[in-house]
């Protein structure tokens, strides 16, 4: 019998959607630095992608990048396929990648932007849970972590009730996912991150959204990216290896 304690243990390869900015970018980082090989998926912006890959490599790590609109069925196929192939059988998935659309009230907001939300933060995260389940089932052993957010029980009105409504689903996915994938050894579980510090304020229409909100954050404070990644790490690690089905806010007590 080879001593586990010298045998090198292979390194866990994680697949991490919208790895390219924001709090995506910091759990690269931060899993590349606990011991993971990344494959990196983004959907546009190919010059960040390369910069958090070169983040990645400079910590020791595996790093490909792959462009993958997590809403194609096909390119969430490819996203994986290249993952296993150039870098084994994929045990960890953050499915991270997320929209929200331009902020307003629902009755403002376009039938395309709708479209569009539920078909990146649902259909896409059901694509890449898919997936993930038939690959680590075959390993026998895995751990995905959806990113959902406090909307999901504080309702995000006046500025997107239809990305809250697709987190709360997210909150149901992981809930029912890790009843269902529990006896084949893989764990389920999601972050929902408060007001955190990343582009997607801007992108949806008002830079100054997050430091506004503070005086409704107990802690005093908006969030950093690496904050959730530390959560994201410790609930894809050995240490979090009874936990389960639980959504674990991360929100300076929102
Ligand atoms: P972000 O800074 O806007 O970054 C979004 C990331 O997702 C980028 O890497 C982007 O890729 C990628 N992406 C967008 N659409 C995609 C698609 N269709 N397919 C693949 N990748 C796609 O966002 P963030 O703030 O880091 O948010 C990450 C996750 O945390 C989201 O699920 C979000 O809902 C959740 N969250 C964020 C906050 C917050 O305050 N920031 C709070 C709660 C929850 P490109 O670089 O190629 O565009």
């Amino acid at each position: 019998m080879p001593d586990s304690s010298t045998t090198p243990q292979p390194r866990p390869v994680t697949v991490v959607t919208g790895g390219s900015r924001g709090i995506g970018a910091a759990t690269c980082i931060r899993l590349a630095a606990d011991g993971h090989d990344l494959a990196l998926g983004f959907v546009s912006n190919a010059e960040a992608a390369e910069r958090t890959a070169a983040a990645v490599r400079a910590a020791g790590a595996r790093c490909v990048t792959v462009r993958a609109d997590t809403a194609e069925e096909a390119d969430v196929e490819r996203l994986f396929d290249t993952a296993a192939e150039q870098l084994g059988p994929v045990t960890g998935l953050v499915n991270n990648a997320g929209v929200t659309g331009p902020l307003g009230r629902l009755a403002d907001t376009s039938a395309e932007t709708l479209r569009r939300v539920v078909d990146v933060n649902l259909l896409g995260y059901l694509l890449c849970c898919r997936r993930a389940a038939k690959d680590m089932a075959a390993v026998g052993a895995g751990a995905i972590v959806n990113l959902s957010s406090v909307a999901a029980t504080l309702g995000s009105p006046g500025d997107f009730v239809h990305y809250a409504a697709t987190k709360a689903a997210t909150d149901a996915l992981t809930i029912g996912l890790s009843k269902e994938l529990g006896p084949d050894g893989i764990r389920v579980n999601a972050v929902a991150p408060g007001m955190i510090d990343t582009d997607m304020h801007a992108t949806a229409g008002d830079p100054g959204r997050a430091d506004a909100a503070v005086p409704g954050i107990p802690l005093g404070r908006v969030g950093s990216a690496p904050e959730i990644a530390a959560a994201i790490a410790w609930l894809l690690s050995g240490e979090a290896s009874y936990v389960t089905g639980t959504v674990l806010r991360v929100s300076g007590g929102r």
